[in-house]
């Protein structure tokens, strides 16, 4: 086979669907405050893209969280803790999804671009199963199919562990990982694709990064959506991603880019 990218993994929110990734914001910030404790929209987007469970044990060991926890429960959290704002989060994120599934504007063209250069397309998240299927369902009602899609239950762990990805790559057939691109909106999606030995590339504009809806975003000045994006490129530049583009729509050109690349030897 020639040494060209196979396949392309998309993250779900923020990324391919849900501009600015809100869907699961409000369901945080709910199931925090029916346990007594407050937090802000800030502070729930900072683990996103991880598996849910994982994501909300990430912001109990937030000092801020842990401080509120502690002082409104008058110990620190545990483990059944995590497990019970996990379970009021279940009912509420599934709630909200169906606001928050439109594709992003461009989507489909992209994909027919993928398509017609023979490209795979495969689909990992931070959503539990049933979040995940409905999600899902909603892009394929829009004219979205993946491949495969492959959510943290499926494998052993979910990012930044690489498994889903190569779950992915098992099922399609498509191997050395330098032949798969993984294109995400959070740091964990970033590490993901590393992890993988794939490449890796982060989208500023729909990201839970820049956190905006699409009519927030356009109606935000230029030096503002400026200051914005600088901010989510440095994040996802950090986190190790080889590229960040503006948005899904930029894929097919950049595969041209990665396979003259590859063409020359070099390597993720
Ligand atoms: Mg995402």
């Amino acid at each position: 086979m020639q040494n060209v990218i196979q396949l392309v993994v998309f993250d779900w929110a923020g990324t391919t669907v849900d501009h600015g990734c809100f869907a699961p914001v409000a369901a945080f910030m709910q199931s925090f405050k029916q346990h007594g404790v407050h937090v802000t929209s800030e502070e729930a987007r900072v683990p996103m893209g991880l598996h849910k469970k994982d994501h909300i044990r990430t912001m109990l060991q937030m000092p801020g969280i842990t401080a509120r926890w502690k002082s409104q429960h008058g110990k620190d959290w545990t483990e059944a803790d995590v497990q019970s704002i996990f379970e009021a989060f279940m009912p509420m994120q599934l709630e909200v999804l169906g606001q928050h599934s439109d594709l992003i504007p461009g989507l489909i063209e992209t994909l027919a671009q993928l398509r017609s250069s023979n490209l795979k397309i495969a689909g990992t998240t931070g959503y539990f199963r049933e979040a995940a299927d409905s999600v899902a369902k909603a892009a394929a009602q829009q004219g979205y199919i993946p491949d495969i899609n492959n959510c943290p239950e499926d494998v052993s762990a979910g990012r930044p562990a690489p498994w889903m990805i190569y779950r992915s790559m098992e099922k399609l057939g498509v191997y050395p990982p330098m032949n798969v691109i993984k294109v995400g909106d959070t740091i964990p999606d970033i590490e993901e694709g590393r992890n993988a030995g794939c490449w890796s590339v982060g989208v500023l504009r729909t990201s839970s990064e820049v956190g905006a809806s699409l009519a927030e975003w356009e109606a935000m000045s230029p030096s503002l959506q400026d200051t914005k994006i600088s901010r989510a490129k440095k994040v996802l530049t950090d986190a190790g991603a080889h590229f960040v583009i503006d948005s899904v729509n930029e894929v097919p050109k950049l595969i041209t880019e990665i396979n003259l690349r590859l063409s020359r030897g070099e390597r993720p």
